[in-house]
């Protein structure tokens, strides 16, 4: 094994000026990193011209939340105990170099790290995929609480540089706005896969302006104006927009879009010819492009406009090389995250851009025409509606694929939402049920688990082959077995304890039961539902002091988009919540509330393995598919949830027995939707309307911000844009609590629940996103694998 601590020393002297003894732990961090970049080179050029030879796929997101990437690399390398020991003999700590890296926090929360889970899976199992997104300065903000309410601070993940990336300045591409050109500079990331020599690319591109500085308006003392244009340029790639459902910041947001785009398009129509001439004809047997929900779709026309203006191919050629390259994954059904522009804004700043829209759109109808639709069915399916691009459906139509996340959504798009597209394209609509890789979210998280795993499987197999998993069932009623994961269980269980106290100052307790949501903050995700069976809990408690519980610590961590009022509401109740139970006598420990602070990749890979139960609590039919339900189960953890995105294949797979399924279901909710009656369960619910009332009857503290009476109110009145309980929480209440106290009883015996918890391990096999991006390969962007 290669010893690296004479690079180290090397990389120490010529990025710092210092000698290992004068250094700071975090520049031996970014020493550390160059030294193993610079080992990439060869493999990653390598691949590069193997790859560029045979058909690629290309993976366009606005984001890609990558978290990060030292422990991550050095496991996927074969390096992590070599170095830890090499480190350890200079007497620093290889775990303490990790947690001086700030995340790369490129992404707002499950598609954005679909996105990088994708990417690992791809370099492991030698698929010629690449990323191409945006450089931003700024990723996803940083979460603190001041009195018990989100603040957000900006995130600087960039202060001490990116080890990273290396900036190709020589491969800058000019996209054009109407209101000025900008130059796009990308800066590339190897994407190192688990004990292969292939390495992949993530390409992000940063805005910056054409000419540097305006040296004549500088000179004329025009100083301001000067630096504005620079400026102007560089608000592109400034930052990721935090907010998961809705477009804010709406002009700047579209030419965050069509910058990133466009440079990628740009570059991949150049390397084309210079493979393959302008043989266009063939664009689709080399290159396949899959935009990651609707955000890149701005890329359909874009490639029609370069074959058409630059290439000079007809508009007919070019619309069919557009659809057969591209296949779009659509992420949600909920009707505020379908992205509609309003024609004005692309009028204004992509005027040909528009115009071809604007084609495709009047061609459609007219294809509708000829097949006889009606004038009311093709006003509800064309692109251009009311002077309103409707993203979702120029995806449909100019692709060769639609793919759904999960097996539930994807029969929602094909039997309710999108029912005439699929019965338009039946033959366009595919599953591709999400994954995860089991290299971050058990190899690289949970080093306990995964050893005792190798050790009982006898080989590494599962780490490139999660079906290996399965193997493990045979162990299921081997109490020695289940008592050493008992015991791993715990030790993970006190890691996070510790790292909770230094992080939040809250003590916890590794015995009690750690019931952990976290996701986005979201109504739909239901946080809400969560907090009204603590307290639910909490009432029994003050009812009757000695009535008998599992100690149990509920764990929340989530974002509320900055502008999501409702949102920031619900995480101040349930701060209220964790004050008032938390020092209450009479709970007297037994039930203790925690919301953890900027829940972010890096926490995350702390607190699935800590895990007990997994809440996946979503109002049936709104939660695509969730991927943080698969890295609990893969950590042995049950899920507490509905019937909906993959927890319906996760019960699948791990036994219905295994895990805590409530609610109502997809049908159900769509049968009672017009006649749901909210207000009716509260005024026969004593108990239910006893803990909705603490939001208006001085229980708890809002400081006068009206969140509490208005979560209120969105329960029991609605508001103008929505009926009362819009997601169904009154509803699911008592089922959701008869669940809870299912699993308060089955805890009590510890063999018999760490069952459950294998069963989990032993049925995550399905949700490797190595399966699926297998699936993508094969059905979706017809490439092979290709062995560096
Ligand atoms: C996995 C993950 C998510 C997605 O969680 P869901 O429960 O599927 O919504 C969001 N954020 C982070 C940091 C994650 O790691």
């Amino acid at each position: 094994m290669k010893k690296y601590t004479e690079d180290i020393k090397l990389f120490l002297k010529s990025e710092f000026g210092k000698a290992i003894e004068n250094a700071s732990e975090q520049e031996i961090y970014f020493a550390l990193s160059k030294a193993i970049m610079a080992d990439l080179t060869e493999n990653w050029e390598k691949t590069k011209l193997d790859y560029s030879k045979e058909k690629q796929a290309f993976y366009f997101s606005a984001e890609f939340l990558m978290g990060r990437t030292l422990g991550n690399n050095l496991m996927n390398l074969n390096l992590y105990h070599s170095i830890q020991d090499e480190l350890d003999a200079l007497g620093i700590k290889l775990n303490t170099l990790e947690e001086l890296e700030e995340d790369a926090g490129l992404g707002n929360g499950g598609l954005g790290r679909l996105a990088a889970c994708f990417l690992d899976s791809a370099a492991t199992m030698n698929v010629p995929v690449n990323g191409y997104g945006i450089r931003y300065d700024y990723g996803i903000f940083k979460q603190y609480f001041e009195n018990g309410f989100q603040k957000e601070m900006a995130d600087n993940w960039l202060k001490n540089g990116d080890p990273w990336s290396i900036r190709k300045v020589k491969e800058a591409v000019t996209v054009h706005f109407e209101d000025g050109d900008v130059l796009a500079v990308p800066y590339d990331t190897p994407i190192v896969g688990y004990g292969t020599n292939n390495i992949n690319t993530l390409r992000l591109w940063k805005a910056e302006p054409i000419v540097p500085f305006d040296f004549d308006l500088f000179n004329d003392q025009e100083y301001d104006e000067s630096v504005a244009k620079k400026n102007r340029a560089e608000d592109i790639s400034r930052v990721l927009y935090p907010n998961d459902s809705t477009n804010e910041g709406k002009i700047l947001r579209l030419k965050q879009q069509y910058f990133f785009v466009s440079a990628s398009l740009q570059e991949l129509v150049r390397k084309f010819k210079e493979s393959h001439g302008k043989h266009f004809e063939k664009f689709p047997e080399y290159i396949a492009v899959q935009l990651n929900d609707t955000h890149p779709v701005v890329g359909i026309p874009e490639l029609i406009r370069i074959l058409v203006d630059e290439e000079h191919l007809t508009f007919k050629k070019a619309w069919q090389i557009a659809k057969e390259t591209f296949a779009y994954t659509n992420h949600t059904i909920l009707n505020e995250a379908l992205e509609k522009w309003w024609v004005g804004f692309y009028k204004e700043l992509l005027p040909r851009i528009y115009e071809i829209i604007d084609k495709l759109d009047k061609q459609f109808v007219h294809e509708l025409k000829e097949l006889g639709y009606t004038k009311e069915l093709i006003k509800s399916m064309r692109i251009i509606q009311d002077n309103m691009i409707h993203m979702a459906y120029l995806a449909i139509y100019g692709t060769k694929a639609t793919n759904g996340v999960a097996a539930l959504h994807t029969e929602i798009l094909k039997n309710q939402e999108l029912k005439d597209w699929y019965e338009l394209y039946p033959n366009r609509f595919q599953n591709k049920t999400n994954g995860i890789t089991q290299r971050r979210w058990l190899l690289l998280s949970n080093k306990q688990l995964s050893g005792f795993i190798t050790e009982l499987l006898g080989s590494e197999k599962w780490v490139t082959d999660l079906s290996e998993v399965k193997k493990l069932e045979q162990f299921a009623d081997d109490s020695a077995i289940l008592n050493k994961f008992i015991s791993i269980k715990k030790e993970k269980k006190a890691e996070l304890a510790s790292y909770i106290l230094e992080a939040e100052g809250i003590e916890i307790d590794p015995n009690s039961i750690f019931d952990i949501q976290i996701k986005r903050l979201h109504e739909y995700k239901r946080q809400l539902l969560s907090a009204f069976q603590i307290l639910n809990l909490y009432f029994d408690i003050k009812e009757n002091p000695q009535i008998d519980v599992v100690p149990r610590t509920f764990i929340f961590g989530a974002k509320a988009a900055p502008g999501y009022f409702r949102a920031k509401g619900i995480i101040k109740f349930i701060n209220e919540i964790a004050k008032l139970v938390n020092t209450d006598k009479d709970v007297n420990g037994r039930i203790k509330v925690v919301f953890v602070s900027n829940y972010r990749v890096s926490y995350a890979e702390k607190l699935f393995p800590a895990a007990d139960l997994s809440e996946q609590i979503s109002t049936a039919g709104k939660e695509a598919s969730g991927t943080g339900n698969m890295k609990f189960m893969l950590n042995g953890t049950p899920t507490i949830g509905t019937l909906d995105g993959a927890n319906v294949e996760i019960v699948e797979e791990a036994g219905l027995e295994n895990n805590y399924i409530f609610g109502a279901e997809v049908d159900e909710l769509e049968a009672i939707k017009d006649t749901y009656d909210p207000k009716a369960i509260y005024d026969a619910h004593p108990r239910l309307k006893k803990i909705i009332d603490t939001l208006i009857d001085g229980t708890f503290d809002d400081e006068e911000t009206g969140m509490f009476e208005e979560l209120y109110n969105a329960l029991l009145v609605g508001a103008s844009w929505h009926k009362a309980d819009n997601y169904f929480i009154l509803k699911d209440f008592d089922s959701y609590v008869e669940a809870q106290k299912r699993v308060d009883t089955d805890y009590r015996d510890q063999l018999k629940w760490a069952r459950k918890c294998w069963m989990n391990i032993a049925g995550a096999g399905k949700f490797s996103s190595d399966r699926t991006i297998l699936e993508y390969a094969k059905d979706i962007w017809n490439i092979a694998r290709i062995d560096v």
